[in-house]
């Protein structure tokens, strides 16, 4: 297979399974992973980012399997400590898990960009490939329900997705600038394909894209991409894409998310022929990462596709 920079664009839990298999496959300095900071928020009095977190604690070998966030051998004293004084607990924190948001919280308050701090905790625990936001500016998903705007972590967290989302808007966005790595790396001629990991379309990969020169960028960079869907056996395997798309009044299909990315896809990897009316070129391949295995299968399977697009 050819060498050269595999860009991948990922949220939290689904697209981090991707981006360790393609961690297992390529060398570190052939991955560069673009994390969404759209759910990134402010919990008390620290500065908390999910998706960028459930990466670096994936791609380290710290996630826990158990609740698919967080760390593994988590011990929970400061949550029972807040719950007993009367404090906010409805976004669970670790003890382990809390040190790094207070590192974060200690260091960006410094002036430190979340780049540089995220490139220094992935070091430190031991990660390879390079994980970057995809802006250093804040940017926060919003979702309105029907009695109103809310912020992204009390619709997922705190009203666990019950509220029924009309619409999303990603503030901020507008003024922040991509991640001068991301854009140097996408811009040098040397990215041989971009992935976009089975992450949810709306709140994962959008903002993303949305991220002002991002995207045109991607669509410039020279090489192909190709998405995974996050659709398999016509239903979302975890969190609450497939329940959006039907609030928000579009079949729940991976022809679906094809076509929220457009004509930025060169190819669509799918676990079932037919899965609609899908304008780019489909490869069809089991999808569900279940095992290490599986995640590495899925890398090759979407290195490989890639390939045969260039
Ligand atoms: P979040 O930010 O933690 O919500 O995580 P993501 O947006 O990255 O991932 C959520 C999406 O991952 C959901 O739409 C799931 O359907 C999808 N997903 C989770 N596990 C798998 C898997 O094994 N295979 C595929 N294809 N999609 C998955």
């Amino acid at each position: 297979m050819s060498s050269g920079l595999v860009v991948a664009l990922s949220g939290g839990v689904g697209g981090a399974k991707l981006a360790l298999g393609l961690s297992r496959v390529l060398s570190a300095d052939e991955l560069l992973v673009v994390a969404n900071t759209g759910d990134d928020f402010e919990h008390l009095g620290l500065s908390i980012c999910p998706d960028i977190d459930t990466l670096t604690y994936v791609l380290a070998g710290l996630d826990n399997p158990v609740t698919g966030w967080g760390r593994r051998d988590e011990t929970w004293s400061f949550m029972e400590t807040i719950t007993a004084l009367g404090g906010e607990d409805w976004f669970r924190l670790g003890d382990r898990d809390l040190a790094l948001h207070v590192e974060r919280t200690k260091r960006l308050a410094a002036g430190h960009s979340l780049s540089q701090i995220t490139g220094d905790v992935c070091r430190r625990l031991g990660v390879g490939p390079r994980v970057l936001p995809m802006s250093d500016d804040p940017v926060r998903t919003r979702v309105r329900s029907d009695d109103g705007w809310i912020d992204f972590q009390d619709y997922f967290v705190r009203q666990q997705c019950r509220p029924v989302v009309r619409q999303l808007a990603f503030t901020g966005v507008a003024d922040a600038r991509p991640q001068p790595e991301v854009m140097a790396a996408l811009g040098g001629g040397r990215v041989r394909a971009v992935v976009i990991c089975p992450s949810n379309p709306f709140i994962s990969i959008e903002p993303i894209l949305s991220v002002p020169g991002l995207r045109a960028a991607i669509e410039n960079c020279g090489a192909p991409v190709v998405a995974v869907s996050p659709i398999v056996g016509g239903r979302a395997v975890k969190g609450p894409t497939a329940k959006m798309m039907q609030e928000l009044g579009l079949a729940v299909s991976s022809a679906t998310v094809a076509a929220r990315y457009g004509d930025l896809l060169d190819g669509y990897v799918v676990d079932a022929a037919g899965s609609g009316d899908i304008k780019t070129k489909v490869h069809v391949a089991p999808t569900l990462m279940t095992t290490l295995e599986d995640r590495e299968a899925l890398a090759r399977t979407v290195l490989t596709f890639a390939h045969s697009l260039t």
